[in-house]
């Protein structure tokens, strides 16, 4: 076993038990659920893990984690939920089976791409319905589109619609919101005369309407990062349930390089910090503290890593450096000892990228 610190343990056995109990949860009310990766950064082994807890589609909003997963032997249909790039047109047309899309001139080039290579794209045609990032806001202009694209765009298959919300704009996944994107899919089908294979419902925020038994009809997808990967969010901010769900995927471990007791207030004349900021540091006397080493380069921000051991509270870090307070600690820490953190997204999206953490799969 590699035993560089700090290192970044994921369950792979609670990950798959998460996204098969969701999975499962939402097939019961016609849902499927397209397994969002990009919280930890399309890693092979958990994209593998989606597969395996068998997700209609393996989604990311990164297209170099796409590729790097196809180049990797990943033979399983793949989304791109970022909207893309003009310069990534290419790429979407070899890599990628569906792709959320909101400019026409992107679609075109697309249709070109697919083309030159024979082959047929599908896409997911985006509106905006309040939370203000992406997507059609204006929807004759949205009905307008679909119907250029299912009668122009021989290889762009309009394979469904979607929204998100909960993102930029905090709006709620009401049921009344999301009957408006399935309004908008009737008046959709209308224009191009067929059914839509996809209406896209949004992400984990939109697992509330599941929880509730309230989804509206028509409604058949859902991408979820967040809520298996955590699943802390809908318990936490609005008191959903989720205790059928692992909350311990993930969990990081740093090794102490110091324990001395120190004063906490500085001592000296101060002015700015390793970032410029001039924070505000509590007299607590003297205190018993150890000194990790992990820092913002690996987590990220200091909010977002959580000691698990009773008696240890985070007091600063710097980019390599973590200062944690122990004195209430019952354990005796020495140089060497291993102290663990649960995480969070905001983490996790560094911890899984960085050269710097050792990841390692249990
Ligand atoms: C990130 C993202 C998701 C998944 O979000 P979670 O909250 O992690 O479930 C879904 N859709 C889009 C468009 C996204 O960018």
């Amino acid at each position: 076993m590699d035993n560089r610190y700090p290192s970044l343990e994921i369950n792979l056995k609670h990950l798959r038990s998460n996204i098969e109990v969701v999975r499962k949860k939402c097939e019961e009310q016609g849902i499927c659920i397209a397994g969002v990766v990009k919280g930890a950064t399309g890693l092979k082994e958990v994209a593998e893990c989606f597969r395996d807890a068998g997700v209609q589609y393996i989604a990311t909003s990164r297209m170099d984690q796409i590729v790097s997963l196809r180049k990797g032997g990943m033979n399983y249909p793949m989304m791109l939920i970022r909207v893309p790039m003009m310069s990534e047109c290419s790429d979407i047309a070899e890599y990628v089976d569906c792709s959320l899309q909101s400019e026409l001139t992107v679609i075109r080039a697309v249709n070109m791409e697919a083309k030159r290579r024979s082959r047929v794209h599908d896409i997911i045609l985006m509106a905006d319905l309040g939370d203000l990032r992406e997507g059609f806001w204006d929807k004759e202009a949205f009905l307008d589109c679909a119907e250029y694209i299912e009668k122009e765009l021989e290889n762009i298959h309009l394979l469904g619609i979607g929204t998100n919300v909960g993102c930029y704009g905090s709006v709620l996944a009401t049921n009344e919101k999301l009957s408006e994107l399935v309004d908008l899919s009737k008046k959709v089908e209308e224009r191009i005369g067929r059914k839509l294979e996809i209406v896209s419902g949004g992400a984990t925020s939109s697992l509330m309407r599941i929880w509730d038994h309230d989804i509206p009809d028509g409604i058949n997808q859902l991408r979820v990062g967040e809520g298996v990967l955590f699943a802390r969010d809908l318990a936490v901010y609005y008191g959903y349930d989720m205790s059928m769900l692992h909350h311990d995927v993930f969990k990081l471990k740093a090794e102490v390089i110091e324990v001395k007791v120190k004063p906490t207030h500085p001592v000296g004349e101060l002015a700015i910090d390793a970032f410029c900021r001039t924070p505000h540091y509590e007299d607590r006397g003297m205190r018993k503290r150890a000194l990790v080493a992990i820092g913002r380069v690996d987590f990220g921000d200091l909010s977002d890593i959580f000691p698990k051991e009773k008696g240890i509270t985070l007091v600063g870090c710097s980019s390599d450096h973590t200062i944690l307070d122990v004195e209430d600690c019952e354990r005796e820490l020495v140089p060497g000892d291993i102290v663990e953190f649960d995480i969070d997204y905001g983490s996790l999206i560094y911890l899984s990228s960085t050269r710097t953490v050792n990841i390692r799969y249990i």
